[in-house]
């Protein structure tokens, strides 16, 4: 029984060396082939002073090196840090000072982007390159070519203990989509217990190939799609970002491929892309969709044009997966199905967190062995998350369905109580959407001195659409609860998105309060 994924890759890598596993633009590496390089990026960093329990942050682009990068912190007992690439000097000065992160593996413009944060950085001692790093870097910032690192690990044969599977394997930095972006404390333990609830739940064996044009700095397309891909012995095509044209080739002509995964945005890309063009994917065995909300017409579109029937799950930086539409048996669109094997989740009052019979709404908690330990240096923030049985609050609303079926309905931070009312913003969004002049909606909760808080709608209007503030009221009317009609509209080019696509809430809240 392996301790670690690692543990578990390396196993698969001594048994059958010359498999395939990972393919990316043009290059494939067999388990044997990455597993040499995980071992001497492992002794290189070692080599050069490196110690467990020390952290290594990514901040890269998805390719062999991040995969290769990734094992091999591990590997080195390191703990290793996610960086979304998109961040820039604000999020990285926060993340990399929060953690303290001694090496940092990038490319150029990562290079760029860190080199006048270097003063606020006191811990980071060099940095890793895949690309040549820009001229302009400062001496007290030096680096080392990752192809140099691993020749000089591959010269040295210093021992490389497995980390247990009480270490600590990653700090995952939360998306920042409700405020600053936290760091998780994630145990060998618990990646590989979801990773090994995820494949039983979807059958994953080393028969499948995986489309992956997910980032490898989010949980999903890491712990999700790669973590998978390396427990079970299956093999990856890995792309470096996701385009909607090349993965819908790719998907129409490559037959070795079986399963795909992709947020809500990436399936409405490439629906229309097919619309577009008229080309039409292959039959696979999976199509996964997560990480935001997939609506259910955008789910029975799909279905129609990609004759793709997409199984929803619900997870977080914090807890990986949660809960998953069957694979076999009814997948209820609007619904993220059920816990995966061996995991809890219910459903408990908001105030008095006492748990809630089927179909009534409060935040969702969750229990098992998949659950981080805690927020890195946020005793504050760990305590507010769990209860003394150890459930987790996930800051998510949802209900189950009659008969079993996990409904998201939005986050608890973002619940209006207006009067004494509960006012769940995504369905007052999902009424103004309905609107034709409305492109987008995001409605919040702000300070009101009658009601507590009141409504209020930022609206994204369509091309050449009236800005009528009164119309999308009274549509609002004729459909809900009049507690729950906006009291405030307003009209904005575009609304405030995290690297993922996300909408910021509190960025709004906060250009709405200031006067
Ligand atoms: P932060 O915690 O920093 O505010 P975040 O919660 O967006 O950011 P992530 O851990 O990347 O950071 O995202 C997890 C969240 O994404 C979940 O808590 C949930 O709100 C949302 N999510 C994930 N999967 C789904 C899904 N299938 N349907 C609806 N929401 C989902
Ligand atoms: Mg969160």
């Amino acid at each position: 029984m392996p301790a670690s994924l690692l543990e578990a890759f390396l196993d698969h890598a001594r048994h059958a060396p010359s498999r395939p596993l990972l393919s990316f633009e043009g290059t494939t590496f067999t388990r044997g082939q990455l597993a040499e390089r995980v071992t001497a990026f492992a002794r290189g960093l070692k080599a050069r002073g490196l110690a467990p329990g020390e952290r290594v942050a990514l901040f890269l682009e998805n390719s062999d090196a991040f995969v290769v990068t990734w094992l091999g912190v591990q590997a080195a007992g390191c703990v290793a840090v996610l960086v979304n690439t998109a961040y820039r000097q604000v999020e990285l000065a926060h993340i990399l000072s929060d953690a303290e992160v001694k090496v940092c593996v990038t490319g150029t413009s990562g290079a760029s982007e860190l080199a006048p944060l270097r003063d606020q950085l006191p811990a980071l001692q060099w940095l890793i390159t895949v690309e040549p790093p820009p001229p302009d870097l400062p001496a007290s910032l030096p680096t080392v070519p990752f192809d140099t690192l691993l020749a000089q690990g591959s010269a040295s044969h210093a021992p490389l203990p497995l980390p247990g599977a009480e270490d600590l394997a990653v700090l995952g930095y939360t998306s920042g989509t409700t405020g600053r972006s936290k760091g998780a404390m994630l145990q060998h333990r618990q990646l590989l217990a979801n990773v090994r609830a995820v494949t039983e739940a979807w059958r994953w064996t080393d028969a499948d190939r995986l489309l992956l044009t997910l980032p490898l700095f989010h949980t999903h397309g890491l712990m999700v799609g790669l973590h998978g891909t390396l427990f079970t012995g299956a093999s990856v095509d890995l792309r470096r970002r996701f385009v909607a044209s090349e993965a819908l080739a790719s998907l129409h002509g490559d037959a070795s491929l079986t399963l795909f995964f992709g947020v809500p945005t990436m399936y409405g890309r490439l629906l229309e892309e097919s619309r577009r063009t008229g080309v039409k994917p292959r039959a696979l065995r999976l199509w996964v969709s997560g990480s935001a909300p997939l609506s259910p017409q955008l789910c029975l579109d799909i279905e129609g044009q990609l004759g793709a029937r997409i199984l929803e799950r619900y997870g977080m930086t914090e807890t990986l997966m949660n809960t998953t539409q069957p694979y076999d048996g009814e997948r209820r669109p609007g619904t993220v199905g059920m816990p995966f094997p061996g995991q809890e989740a219910r459903v408990v009052d908001v105030r008095s967190r006492a748990v809630l019979p089927r179909g009534e709404t409060g935040e969702i908690e969750v229990r098992g062995p998949h659950v981080f330990t805690g927020y890195w240096r946020r005793p504050d923030a760990t305590t507010e998350a769990f209860d003394a049985d150890g459930w987790f609050r996930t800051g998510d609303l949802g209900e189950y369905d009659p008969d079993g079926f996990l409904r998201i309905t939005g986050r608890a931070r973002e619940l209006i109580i207006s009067g004494g009312f509960n006012v769940y913003p995504r369905e007052v969004e999902e009424v103004l959407a309905g609107h034709p002049s409305v492109a987008e909606a995001a409605v919040l909760g702000l300070p009101d001195a009658d009601f507590g808080e009141q409504v209020v709608a930022v609206i994204v209007s369509t091309p050449g659409a009236p800005q009528d503030a009164q119309a999308l009221v009274d549509w609002c009317r004729e459909r809900l609860a009049a507690f729950k009609k906006p009291r405030r509209v307003v009209f904005t080019d575009a609304l405030p998105r995290n690297a993922l696509g996300k909408v910021q809430k509190h960025v709004l809240r906060e250009r709405l309060s200031s006067p």
